[in-house]
């Protein structure tokens, strides 16, 4: 068995680019570098004829009309304009009205990308409802129906989460929304490229998603939105030369746009096969980590997740410190995973982890180039640190003596 260390087990915070990727993006940089809004010379044309192939490669994983996909530089922009963007274009009472501008729907869990602009349009003057998930982490139909009012404009939904993998019921929230004509927004960000989508069948109006999560390159992603039943408009957010239909000017970034359409044909043809071949992988980690150790628990509904990704909380271990004692393996814990702040993961405690396990959970995710050895690999390492740990916890000792921790009651000195 031969790894490469570190290994890689962290595919939800990126992904490596695909060399097939590099190798189709690297003739425009040097040679098809013309400007695509050049519309006057052979250079600008070129450009342009390298736009449209990958518009087409990124509709097609999704179900769209070429038409209907706007180049942003990710997942972050693609959620801005599509959350600001339909919350100014379809508010209902105007700024300073003294009523709620419109009401928006989204999740407690959700990506600091949907929060924030959902925070920054509160501020403005809109009213938003943050769902809360149950114990198994997933938003339902239901939960979005019982939030509904007659002055709700947007609903936004991610997908699949990105700390569990967890996957909420899209299509069915799409559906409601479309027979309530609300916009439905869903942040795909993890699901496409690894799961099969179509915005028609699965009722979406709006949807984001970033190149370096489907091993596409860094700073280049799309906004599908759609252009019938019901066509959806939006208030730009970036202006200037009004590319991309004037939702979002500037100079196309070639060489990433041509990276990203070849990376959605990849995960198009392979889709099948890697899914499977992943689930495999990633029960087997799990079962071999689980099996091994008492006190774990794997956070988040057991079925409804993506197949590449688990988040398991270890009882009596600092997340960080098994992090430290495993350095050979790049993971993410439950801590300090999205802001410099060492607070336990709100998605975790959204679900409603205690802070004890909350900081005591990995998050480790696969990826098209992970192998079994590597799995295996870091399963025993893995079972071997935490082992270790716990042998310097006296917590842990009390809790094989049967004192139940939580009822303790601390000196003070
Ligand atoms: C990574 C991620 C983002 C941010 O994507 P960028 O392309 O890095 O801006 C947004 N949402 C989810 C769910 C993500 O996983």
């Amino acid at each position: 068995m031969s790894l490469n260390f570190p290994l890689y087990l962290d595919n939800a915070a990126t992904t490596r680019t695909d060399p097939r990727v590099v190798e189709a993006m690297l003739p425009a940089f040097t040679e098809t570098y013309g400007n695509p809004g050049s519309r006057n010379h052979a250079f600008g044309w070129r450009a342009e004829d390298l736009v449209d192939t990958a518009r087409r490669q990124v509709a097609d994983l999704i179900g769209a009309d070429r038409k209907e996909v706007i180049f942003t530089s990710g997942a972050t922009e693609s959620n801005n304009l599509a959350i600001k963007g339909a919350a100014y274009m379809y508010e209902k009472a105007a700024a300073g009205s003294g009523k709620p501008r419109g009401h928006i729907i989204t999740g407690n869990i959700e990506h600091k990308a949907t929060l924030d602009p959902c925070k920054r349009l509160q501020k403005e003057g809109f009213d938003v409802t943050y769902l809360e998930p149950g114990p198994d982490g997933v938003f339902t139909r239901e939960m979005v129906e019982n939030a509904m009012r007659d002055d709700t404009i947007l609903v936004t939904i991610m997908w699949a989460n990105n700390e569990i993998g967890v996957i909420n019921e899209i299509p069915q929230i799409g559906e409601l929304c479309h027979d309530r004509g609300v916009i439905f927004h869903t942040d795909a960000t993890q699901w496409v490229g690894k799961m099969p989508t179509d915005v028609t069948r699965d009722n979406i109006d709006l949807l984001s998603l970033s190149g370096h999560k489907l091993y596409g390159p860094k700073g280049v992603g799309a906004l599908y939105v759609r252009r019938r039943r019901p066509r959806v408009r939006l208030v730009a957010i970036q202006e200037g030369g009004g590319q991309e239909r004037g939702y979002r000017s500037g100079t196309l970034n070639v060489p990433g746009i041509v990276g990203l359409g070849k990376a959605c044909e990849l995960c198009a043809s392979e889709m099948d096969t890697e899914r499977d071949r992943l689930r495999a992988l990633r029960d087997r980690l799990e079962q071999s980590i689980v099996s091994r150790l008492d006190t774990v628990q794997v956070n988040g509904h057991a079925e409804k997740r993506l197949p590449h990704t688990t988040n398991i909380s270890f009882g009596f271990v600092e997340g960080e410190s098994l992090m430290m004692a495993c350095k050979e393996i790049a993971m993410s814990s439950g801590s300090a995973c999205t802001s410099a702040s060492l607070g336990p993961s709100y998605v975790l405690k959204g679900l409603g982890v205690g802070d004890d396990l909350a900081h005591s959970s990995l998050r480790l995710s696969l990826g098209r180039f992970t192998t079994e050895d590597e799995v295996n690999y870091a399963a025993d390492a893995i079972v071997t640190a935490v082992t270790k740990l716990r042998e310097l916890s006296p917590l842990y000792d009390m809790h094989n003596e049967g004192i139940d921790i939580t009822k303790i009651e601390w000196q003070a000195h």
